[in-house]
């Protein structure tokens, strides 16, 4: 295999097709082998995965994720990346070049027909203006999931690692640690991309959780609740929470959980873990249904 992934022939396929960069794509294309090598190792990636690439820019991955998985899927939003793709994968039989949109297309139907309903495994160097959309989207769309690893910003990636009590906690943190087990696999440098970005990237892999790490009555609630819980990060969760139109919660009902919690009235969202959100949820929810028979 001719590694794309390097400066020379990364440039070599932009001139040969005219391409010019999409900067509105978040189009920064890996020239660097040392690195691809990695991700692939990090994945995880066998013969026997179904592999879902989002933005596979010219194929630089594509190429190695094809090597060493038994089946590739390739969504790629920018119709001029099409043609050279078809050219630089010609040799590879084990990969489907799909033109869409990743928050658009139904990832659940393409696990079911490539991979009949198994899990998948997803490896990307993400397009870092929609990469929350993109994970949020892939965890809460009931896509049969393995692993997901990906380039993202570096500060996105601590993001979701972090927990309580630390400035960069926030829905985002909770909602991956839901659903997986994050690590951050590497920093990478602007100088692997072309053109360079200009922000620092890690590679993270986000491991499904066989079982939730807490139990919730009403899953739609909770995430409501951190979400309204750290759109308003100052507010005390008591004023937060109740000035949140969406969740209709009574001012008392929120402190009276609290209190039942052991918490102090004026705490903070960031304050709080997974298991303690889980478990005012579910007060939350036994409130209301007392209230309703009121
Ligand atoms: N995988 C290539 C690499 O590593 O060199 C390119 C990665 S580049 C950071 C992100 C890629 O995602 C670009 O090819 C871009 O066109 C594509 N992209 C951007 N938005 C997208 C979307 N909504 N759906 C699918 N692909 C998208």
């Amino acid at each position: 295999m001719v590694s794309l992934g390097t400066p020379g022939n990364t440039v070599d396929i932009l001139k040969k097709y005219n391409f010019s960069f999409q900067k509105k794509y978040g189009q920064n294309f890996l020239v660097d082998t040392h690195i691809l090598e990695k991700i692939i190792e990090v994945s995880g990636i066998t013969k026997q995965d179904c592999v879902l690439e989002i933005g596979p820019g010219i194929g630089t991955m594509t190429q190695y994720l094809a090597e060493n998985a038994h089946q590739v899927v390739a969504v790629e939003i920018d119709r001029a990346l099409i043609p050279i793709l078809r050219d630089t994968l010609s040799s590879y039989h084990n990969v489907d070049i799909i033109n869409e949109d990743i928050l658009k297309v139904d990832i659940k139907r393409i696990a079911e027909e490539k991979n009949g309903g198994n899990s998948i495994k997803v490896v990307a160097n993400l397009p870092y203006y929609i990469t929350t959309p993109i994970i949020m989207g892939l965890f809460e769309s009931g896509v049969p999931l393995e692993s997901i690893t990906v380039m993202v910003q570096k500060e996105v990636a601590e993001r979701m690692t972090v927990g309580p009590g630390t400035k960069d906690y926030g829905a985002l943190s909770l909602a991956v640690q839901y659903y997986a087990e994050p690590k951050v696999m590497m920093h990478v440098s602007p100088s692997c991309f072309l053109p360079k970005p200009n922000v620092g990237s890690a590679v993270i892999r986000l491991t499904r959780h066989k079982d939730a790490p807490v139990r919730v009555r009403e899953e739609g609630q909770m995430f409501a609740i951190i979400r309204a819980s750290f759109n308003q990060r100052r507010k005390t969760l008591v004023n937060g929470l109740s000035n949140a139109a969406q969740l209709r919660l009574p001012k008392q009902d929120v402190a009276e959980a609290l209190e039942r919690m052991g918490l102090p009235p004026a705490v903070r969202g960031e304050a709080l873990t997974l298991a303690q959100f889980a478990e005012l949820s579910d007060i939350l929810t036994e409130k209301r249904q007392e209230n309703r028979k009121i």
